[in-house]
């Protein structure tokens, strides 16, 4: 028999932590393989980080944005979005709630809101940091200028998420005003590296427009960044976006990705996220079932959940902090894992 008649392309990608363009296109176009990967992308996950979960509080600080993203719900133009913002001592006292809950990362959110100035920034991320010192502080509040990353980071600050959303600069002006360049989120990725942060990067899945081809190019960019985190959900519809007619994108190909980000970054922190929750019920379920190993319980006061709309039905805006950890752990004890009261930190290894 000839090699390539039982060549695996599964366990070519788990042993090479790659594969050639062509074939990620089939492996990312094909169910057939979707429980093989799910059992690679599992057994690899547990080789580094077992059964632990580990959890970050989400706090939602702010949904005023400057920008007007096509398919974001608390984009700029949306008049229909109610606006919030919370104060210092808001956020303060959602740390006070998760750091009681066990949670030893704070994750602060926002649109890019112009009120928020890095001297605000700044003394809000120096208070959490005084208060918590036991704990990781992560920022995800757009582009900055590299001076405003830097002064986030002195302040006190150890990880950026930021979505590259897509690495392809044609697809990515589809799904951003002309504003907002490819180029510019780039910049940010590797300025915040540099800076020393642990960096998290990700895309959503069915986004409009987007081919298996932009997917794979997403995963080139991905190797070049190496980046600690990598966030990925599926696209949700917005009815007051201008992608209001697009379909959502889809919960297999989502986990599937999920599988094959986890054998190309072993060592990656990969959370099921609450898009993937939002689609299918037990949609997070299925993404830690595939190699996920983070989850990210929202923090935000009840009162402001609901206009966090990002996208539409999103789950876990009804439940107060503690309920909807008591509601994660029993979700996670089910499918065999353990949620763990862990700072969390990237294990080091392989994306070097
Ligand atoms: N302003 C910050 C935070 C953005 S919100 C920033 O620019 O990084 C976090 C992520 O939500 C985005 O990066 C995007 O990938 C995702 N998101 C936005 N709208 C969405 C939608 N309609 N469906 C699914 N995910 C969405």
């Amino acid at each position: 028999m000839m090699i390539h008649d039982t060549w695996d392309p599964v366990a070519a990608l788990r042993r090479d932590k790659d594969l050639p363009d062509d074939a990620l296109v089939e492996l990312l176009d094909t169910d057939k393989m979707d429980e093989a990967l799910a059992a690679a992308a599992d057994s690899v996950r547990r080789s580094i980080y077992g059964d632990q979960i580990y959890v970050r509080g989400l706090i939602e600080f702010t949904n005023y944005c400057k920008n007007d993203c096509y398919y974001c719900g608390i984009r700029r133009d949306n008049r229909m979005a109610e606006r919030y913002r919370l104060t210092k001592e808001e956020i303060l006292s959602c740390c006070k709630k998760g750091y009681a809950l066990g949670y030893r990362t704070f994750v602060l959110q926002g649109g890019e809101d112009p009120f928020y100035t890095d001297e605000k920034i700044c003394d809000i991320v120096s208070a959490i940091r005084t208060g918590y010192p036991d704990c990781a502080i992560t920022l995800s509040i757009g582009e900055k200028p590299r001076e405003s990353y830097q002064a986030y980071f002195d302040a006190g600050a150890n990880r950026y998420l930021l979505r590259h959303e897509t690495a392809e600069e044609e697809h990515y002006n589809k799904l951003h005003p002309k504003e907002l360049s490819l180029a510019n989120r780039k910049r940010c990725l590797f300025d915040l590296k540099e800076i020393g942060y642990q960096v998290g990067t990700g895309i959503m899945v069915g986004s409009p427009y987007q081919t298996t081809k932009n997917i794979v190019a997403d995963l080139r960019f991905m190797q070049e960044l190496k980046p600690d985190m990598i966030g990925i959900g599926p696209f949700i519809t917005h009815r007051e976006t201008p992608f209001a007619a697009f379909p959502k994108g889809s919960l297999k190909l989502t986990v599937r990705l999920i599988s094959v980000l986890r054998l190309m970054f072993p060592y990656a922190l990969i959370p099921a996220t609450t898009a993937l929750g939002t689609i299918h019920p037990l949609g997070r379920e299925m993404g830690l079932e595939a190699g996920a190993n983070v989850v990210m319980p929202n923090l935000s006061p009840v009162q402001v959940r609901k206009k966090y709309e990002l996208y539409e039905n999103k789950i876990c805006t009804g439940e107060e902090a503690a309920e909807c950890k008591s509601c994660l752990e029993q979700r996670v004890a089910g499918i065999g894992y353990r949620i763990v009261t862990d700072i969390g930190d990237v294990k080091r290894g392989g994306n070097e």
